[in-house]
């Protein structure tokens, strides 16, 4: 039986991980972590110290917030903790805290669970590869009006491999365009961020060529696309030696680490 801490348990994916977890019968969730003011509120083993529940058998689940995710990646290294690190928007110095980590413990870190959008960027490589370098890339997200990071963890990560597929880097990444911007550079990949309602999660990759366009669009209607997937992430990292894995991980089995 794999024993799981949910960091972030009062969240909304947080929520979603406990629903998914009620119906596996080789995972249990031991502990539930959230921010002090919200433990005392809510029912149920919650605790805002993670470090005293990481014993021997334990993985955590974190979907919680950049600083968190940073803190959390630091603390398993710490106890020698399998880590599923689920939460996006980390700055540069957040993300090497968490690979330093993995050179520990193992580490899954996506910045999408779902099986999805691991079949859209597939999509869009065999679609980059397919048609002119020419044809101009733009990438469209849409997520609910309370998200915190834009573009989505999702959305840089797409663009990231459109970018390396056509030879760029970050530079050519265009979030947004305002004012006389002028016509549209070649080398550059738009990334358009949409927010507004209770939208889960929505991305669609545009590919414009003469006279033609093509669009590859995934849609998340529910958090339990993503809360699956950290399951199965909880699964792998269990029994994967340490390293950094990515979703392809759970897809290609262990000895992935990158
Ligand atoms: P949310 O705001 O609903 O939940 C985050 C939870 O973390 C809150 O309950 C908050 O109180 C808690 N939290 C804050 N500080 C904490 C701390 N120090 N310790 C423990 N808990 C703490 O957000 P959400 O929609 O659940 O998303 C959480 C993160 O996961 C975001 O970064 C989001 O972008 C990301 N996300 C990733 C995926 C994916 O597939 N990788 C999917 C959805 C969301």
């Amino acid at each position: 039986m794999i024993r799981v801490a949910l960091v972030g348990a009062a969240g909304r994916m947080g929520r979603a991980i406990e629903s998914a977890a009620e119906g596996a019968r080789d995972l249990v969730i031991v502990a539930r972590t959230d921010r002090p003011e919200l433990v005392s509120a809510l029912p149920g083993v919650w605790t805002d110290d993670l470090a005293p529940v990481l014993e021997p058998g334990v993985v955590v689940i974190e979907f919680s917030n950049a600083d968190t995710a940073a803190r959390t990646a630091a603390l398993c290294a710490g106890h020698g903790t399998p880590l599923v690190s689920g939460s996006t928007g980390l700055s540069a110095d957040q993300e090497r805290a968490v690979r330093e980590a993995s050179a520990r413990v193992a580490v899954l870190r996506a910045s999408n669970f779902s099986v999805g959008v691991a079949a859209l960027r597939r999509a869009v490589a065999a679609a980059l590869a397919a048609v002119p370098g020419t044809w101009d890339v733009e990438i469209v997200e849409r997520h609910h009006r309370l998200k915190k990071d834009s573009p989505s963890g999702t959305a840089l990560t797409l663009a990231d491999e459109v970018l390396e597929a056509r030879g760029l880097t970050r530079a050519a990444l265009r979030a947004g365009r305002e004012g006389i911007v002028g016509p549209r550079p070649a080398a550059e990949v738009g990334v358009h961020s949409v927010r507004g309602g209770t939208w889960v999660g929505d991305h669609a990759v545009l590919l414009a060529g003469e006279g033609e366009s093509l669009e590859l669009r995934h849609v998340a209607q529910d958090r339990a696309a993503f809360a699956h997937g950290a399951l199965q992430a909880a699964r792998f990292v269990a029994q994967a030696a340490p390293g950094l894995y990515g979703i392809e991980a759970l897809l290609t089995g262990p000895g992935s680490a990158s």
